[in-house]
Parts: structure tokens; sequence; C-alpha cells
């Protein structure tokens, strides 16, 4: 595997040990179905609780059963996920840093006892509703109201593009709580069997196919005052959420780009015409030289960050750049890849192409590459170009 400037060399005997588990589940569990998966469009349900099994949901959070490593296994486990496929790292970012991480961090006791232990084994799916079908790079526009009530609150509005909803058992919904002053943004842990919840699923695809995506519809559901994320208040519940997911996917595109490199160079040696390999030709050479170029400077900000935020030093424009940049490589190196593989190369049984497909959707969901590009460039200059 791609380790050009040997970074994985200064890993601990833990980090190997979780990287080569994770890499073993790909190998085994993933790749054989993935490619059917993807044209079928159709995730692979049966993984989600040997997936807790192994620890792969939360794995940088401790207490109620979860497996308290570092950041960097974190971040290793969400590479190799990726280098399966990038629903299968979206499933672990959704049930790790947008489910089991704000109920951890902002959650009443009771909630984190009900739901820490199963979300973390894989007996209950998660889903995180932020985006709404008027609101997308603008969450703080968000329409979905809590009223309050008696001892609860009427949640009405309608949340879209919403990773694992048709799955769910429990929602994580972000709504404006319409009784406080100003209408703050509160989160509502919402069983999915509650009356008045629908969760559609998003058919039509093309990309992140092997993913289950849906709506959350809200009619005048009722929850109680216990089902309230009580330790957050304002958009740095869901923004915090998103800068935990945003590591992972930092990481994660590195093992996208890195599985679609490695397909091609295998191919590349043994592909042949002109009466030898088509890695002997220069434009080829220079197109592996590039990628591998690529993926090592996405892999050296990946473990950067990873520093930071073990020694809690990681702001969330350093994310940004980090999943900026890392999105923009995969993009690039997977597009390569697949032009390497010739014809061969727009089929499933190769994955460039279809972890090319998969990147679109990573380049414009947990905030836009446009969107991004404006948070660095409002961390340099002190101007922001929106609000
Ligand atoms: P828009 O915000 O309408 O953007 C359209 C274009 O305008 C983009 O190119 C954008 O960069 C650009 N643009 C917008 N504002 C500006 C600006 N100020 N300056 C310059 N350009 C701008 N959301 C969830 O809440 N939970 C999930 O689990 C989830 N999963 C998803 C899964 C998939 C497969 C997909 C596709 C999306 C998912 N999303 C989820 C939603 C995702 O986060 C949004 O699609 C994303 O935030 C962009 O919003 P939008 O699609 O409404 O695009």
């Amino acid at each position: 595997m791609l380790d050009y400037l040997e970074l994985e060399d200064d890993l601990t005997g833990e980090e190997k040990l979780v990287r080569d588990e994770a890499r073993r589940f790909v190998e085994e569990q993933v790749k054989p179905d993935i490619g059917d998966h993807f044209e079928q469009g159709t995730f692979p349900t049966d993984l989600i609780p040997e997936m807790g099994e192994l620890g792969f949901y939360a794995p940088n959070l401790d207490g109620y059963g979860l497996p308290g490593l570092g950041e960097r296994a974190y971040g290793l486990l969400m590479q190799e996920l990726e280098a399966g496929d990038s629903g299968l790292r979206s499933m672990a970012s959704v049930q790790g840093s947008l489910v089991i991480y704000p109920i951890h961090a902002f959650g009443s006791e009771a909630q984190k006892e009900r739901w820490l232990p199963a979300l973390g084994n894989g007996e209950a799916v998660g889903c995180f509703g932020l985006t709404e079908p008027q609101h997308g790079s603008n969450p703080a526009g968000m329409e979905t109201r809590a009223e309050k009530d008696a001892d609860g609150y009427v949640l009405n509005g309608s949340k879209t593009w919403i990773t694992n909803s048709p799955i769910a058992d429990v929602a994580v919904v972000w709504a404006r709580d319409t009784s406080a002053d100003g209408s703050p943004v509160r989160g509502f842990l919402v069983g999915t069997d509650r009356d008045g919840v629908t969760t559609n699923k998003i058919d039509d695809k093309l990309s992140m196919r092997a993913s289950v995506t849906g709506e959350i519809g809200l009619d005048d559901v009722w929850v109680s005052e216990d089902d309230v994320l009580p330790g957050v208040e304002g958009m740095k519940g869901p923004l915090s959420c998103l800068t935990q997911a945003r590591f992972g996917i930092s990481w994660g595109v590195v093992g996208a780009a890195r599985d679609a490199f490695e397909d091609a160079l295998q191919y590349a040696k043994d592909r042949e015409q002109f009466g030898g390999p088509i890695a002997r030709f220069q434009l080829q050479q220079g197109k592996f030289a590039e990628m591998a170029t690529q993926i090592t400077n996405a892999q050296l900000q990946a473990h950067r960050l990873a520093e930071l935020k073990e020694r809690g030093d990681l702001r969330h424009q350093h994310v940004s750049m980090a999943k900026r940049h890392n999105v923009r490589v995969a993009r690039d190196v997977t597009r390569t890849a697949r032009e390497v593989l010739g014809g061969n190369g727009i089929t499933t049984d190769y994955s460039p192409m279809r972890h090319m497909e998969n990147i679109e959707t990573v380049y414009t969901y947990e905030g836009t590459d446009d969107i991004h590009t404006l948070v660095i460039g409002a961390d340099l200059t002190g101007i922001e170009a929106f609000e």
C-alpha cells in the first residue's frame, strides 16, 4: 500500500493493529460484494453489527462501551473503510461523529445510557438531520421548528439528503426552539418510529450508491423534554459534530484515492499493449508519479490533523483545509486512475470509477469545496465572505 514517506512507520502497535483489522475486514467482507451493492443501490446492512463489534463507530470516544482509541487510530480506521467504499465510511462517520458524538458531548446521563452502548455496538442505527430542502450550505436558515407544550416539544419540518435515515432507529434532529428568546437551534433525539415521522429513501443517486440516503419528514411529532440534548444551544451544536466528521473525511478520502491508485498500478503492470506492459510508457509513469505525490501530500495533512487534535490545538479551519485539499486529491486521483484502466475502467469490476463517483458526494457534503474555500479565506483575511 502506498506510504511513500513511510508515515505509517511511526504508528504505535495499537494503531497498526487497528489499521490491519480494518484492512482485513474491508478485503474479506467488503470488496467482494461492494461493486454489486453500488450497482443495485444498496448498503450491506448485514455488516452494521460486525462493524460495531469491531469498534468502528466513534473509536476515539470512551465510556459506555466505546473503544477509547486515539485520534490517529480513528483516522486510520476511516481511511481503511473508505478504501472499501465511501458509503461504508459515511455509515461509520454518521454513526460515530454525527450521532454518538453529540450524545456523548451534549447528552444527559440517561440519554447516554439509553443510546451509546446500542449505537456503539451497531444494535441501533442513527442519522443526523441538519440539511433541509431550502437550506444546505446555509443550515442556520433552517425552518424546522420545535414548539413547547406542557411536558415536551412538537416538531414540524423536513430534512433531506440524510444518510441512513431510512434504516435509522434514532435521528438527531436540529430544530429552532420557538419557546426561547431568539429561537436557538437545539438537538432533539427523535425515534423514527414516532407518530408523524417519515423517512422516504432517495433512489435516483448516481454517486454514493452503496449508502442509504433519505428524507426526514416531521409532522406534529411529539418528543419529551428528556429527548432534548441539554448540553448545547445554537449552531455550535451541529457545527462541532461536523468538525469531527470532517476530520474523518480528511482521512477517509485518502483511502479511496489510495485504493484507486493501487488498482491502476496493478493494472498498468499487467495490461500489455504494443508488446509490453503499459506501465513502461513514460506518459503512464508520469501519471503514477503525480498520483503518488498528491496522495502523499494528503496523507501528510491527515497525519498532522491527528497530531493537532490529539494535543487539543485543532481548529475547525485546519479541518476545512484538509477536507478541501484531500477531497480534491481524491477527485483528481480517482479520475486519473480510471483513465489508466482504459475501457475496463468504466466497469464495477475495478474500484476507480466507483470511488470517482462517490467523491462527487464527498466534495459536496459536510461543507462544499466552495464553502471550505471561504472558511480558509475568512481565516486568512479576517473578512467573512458570507454570514
Ligand atoms: P447548496 O447549498 O444549494 O449549494 C449549491 C452550490 O452553491 C454549491 O456548489 C455551493 O458550493 C454553492 N454555494 C452555496 N453557498 C455559497 C456561497 N456562500 N458562496 C459560494 N458558493 C456557494 N446532510 C445532513 O444534514 N445529514 C446527512 O447525513 C447528509 N448526508 C448526505 C449524503 C449525500 C449523499 C448528499 C449528497 C448530501 C448529504 N447531506 C447531508 C447534505 C449535504 O451536506 C448538502 O448537500 C451540502 O451541505 C450542500 O447543500 P446543498 O446540496 O443544498 O447545496
